[in-house]
């Protein structure tokens, strides 16, 4: 007996390779399940994919991992049996520097510099960053340690809140504010009057605990290249190059997708193609009751990023990220506006990985290799992006002119690279974004949208769905429940066929 449902050659297809559709796919490999998991790109990897070119290894954004002890691809390396090829670079105990920071005081015209471990049990050296009082730095360590320490009942609660509102209430100095706003904008690629405080809360709890600027040997591609042949070692079937154009759906039950013109059959499949693209695009409304559309193309997308890839002909730099800003430069929702309405500022916020001084095989013995970049719309056809990218060599020309005058090569994208390597853009507006819908408030902790669609056997995976935290480790973690929701599935539907 088959309860009524056709015999297929595979019993999951997941849409997708980013991380959320390569650990669903391995982990159901390994726990026996038929997948076939299909990738628009030439390589797995989406969004953390890293490329290697003329000796150099690097990943198409600037990009970090956090938290660097206790993520989510330690438990997927482990359940693996391959942890010893995790290869993650930068010690969070270690007491060398692994930031420098460059931040320029109101109504001062130059930047200053302060360089910091990963781990900075010490704010002083932020403090004379910001140049802050006695008594400003006080309520900085008061609110600060109450972050620190806040247990996880009252984060949840702050899912519903935004940074901006949860920090109004708050006696705090500008400068601790402005860094906060910049945190937003820098590791959640959101404004602090949008993003959601338990979400943001969540990843500074994981910083201040267990380190926030780590990545990995071979960079963060090699992540999603040992899992994907881990999943082909498991039976899995990878193919490349090959878009799913439709997800087929029968009688209000998934059925498997149309890709490159040909029908696959499953009775599970797993989109990582992003919810607003699934829904909108690859399912259609006629297949879901119109509120539920209607909701999804009502969510906020977050916000993209550019990258300036610079290719050094000398190592210049031992440190492993560079950061810029001042209380003008990070964005929030009127900025973001003004840029929007054609008004470019002068300078923008930096951020920037230096690929070798984490995998000093990333780069030719002599040379060396920063990723950088600075916040920006979603909209892969937003106007500016060109001149976002000459605000960003403008901060290298001031700030680091050494690094300035390296530079033998380099190469720039934004969101329309984004959006070709990960979603579709199906609103105006969207497609480009960093980690998809995001930390943004409403969006996040009992609002998150589930894993599980209102369609039988469909389900979203990846950062948009089911899970917390920082892109790459949110969406390994959406990764890992929808593995799990689905075995159970597959076996009680065999279980069900006796
Ligand atoms: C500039 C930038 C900086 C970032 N910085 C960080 C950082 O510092 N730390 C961090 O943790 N995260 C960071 N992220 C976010 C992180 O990369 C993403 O959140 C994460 O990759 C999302 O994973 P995902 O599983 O949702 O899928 P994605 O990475 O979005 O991958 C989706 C995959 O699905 C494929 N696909 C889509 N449609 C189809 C289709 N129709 N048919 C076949 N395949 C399809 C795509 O080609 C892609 O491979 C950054 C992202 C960017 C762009």
């Amino acid at each position: 007996m088959n309860n009524g449902r056709e015999q297929t050659a595979y019993d999951a297809i997941v849409v997708g390779s980013g991380p959320g559709g390569v650990v669903s796919a391995a982990l159901a490999a390994q726990r026996g399940l038929r997948v076939l998991l299909a990738e628009k790109n030439a390589k797995a990897g989406g969004k953390m994919m890293t490329v290697s070119r003329d000796g150099f290894t690097y990943d198409l954004w600037p990009r970090c991992q956090v938290p660097v002890t206790g993520n989510a691809f330690e438990t997927v390396f482990a359940t693996l049996g391959v942890s010893d090829e995790l290869g993650a670079c930068l010690d969070p105990t270690s007491t060398e520097p692994a930031i420098e920071m460059k931040y320029r005081r109101p109504g001062e015209r130059n930047y200053r510099g302060a360089a910091f471990p990963q781990a900075m049990a010490d704010p002083t050296p932020f403090f004379n960053l910001w140049g802050i009082s006695a008594e400003e730095q006080e309520r900085a360590v008061t609110l600060m340690t109450e972050l620190a320490i806040m247990d996880k009942a009252e984060v949840d609660k702050l899912d519903a809140v935004t940074m901006h509102d949860y920090l109004s209430g708050k006696d705090i100095s500008a400068a601790l504010y402005g860094y906060m706003a910049f945190h937003s904008n820098a590791s959640l690629a959101e404004p602090i009057d949008l993003v959601s405080a338990g979400e943001q809360i969540r990843i500074l709890q994981q910083i201040m605990l267990s380190g926030g600027g780590g990545s990995y040997r071979g960079g963060f591609g090699h992540l999603s290249d040992v899992i994907a042949r881990e999943f082909e070692r498991h039976g899995g079937k990878l193919v490349t190059g090959a878009r799913v154009e439709r997800i087929i759906v029968e009688n209000g039950r998934a059925g498997g997708v149309v890709l490159d013109g040909e029908p696959v059959r499953a009775p599970i499949v797993i989109s990582n193609a992003g919810l607003q693209p699934t829904v909108i695009k690859l399912v259609g409304r006629e297949h879901f009751e119109a509120s539920y559309f209607d909701a999804i193309g009502k969510l906020v997308p977050g916000w993209g990023f550019t990258a300036s890839r610079y290719f050094l002909n000398r190592k210049v730099t031992k440190v492993p990220m560079l950061v810029a800003y001042s209380d003008e430069t990070w964005w929030n929702l009127e900025r973001y506006e003004r840029f929007c309405s054609g008004e470019i500022p002068d300078e923008v916020i930096v951020f920037a990985t230096v690929v070798d001084n984490y995998d000093p095989e990333a780069a030719p013995p002599d040379k060396q290799c920063i990723i950088a970049g600075t916040i920006c719309p979603p909209d892969p056809e937003v106007a500016g992006v060109g001149a976002l990218h000459q605000r960003v060599d403008r901060m290298f020309e001031t700030q680091w002119p050494e690094i300035w005058s390296a530079i033998e090569h380099r190469e720039y994208a934004g969101p329309a690279q984004i959006s070709a390597t990960s979603r579709d853009s199906v609103l105006p507006g969207q497609g480009g974004e960093c980690v998809g819908l995001a930390q943004i408030v409403g969006q996040c902790g009992a609002d998150k949208p589930s894993v599980e669609s209102p369609i039988d056997g469909l389900y979203y995976v990846g950062a948009d769905a089911g899970a917390t935290g920082m892109g790459t480790h949110s969406a390994a973690l959406s990764g890992i429940m929808v593995a799990d929701l689905i075995t159970r599935r597959h076996r009680e539907s065999v279980a069900a066929q006796g």
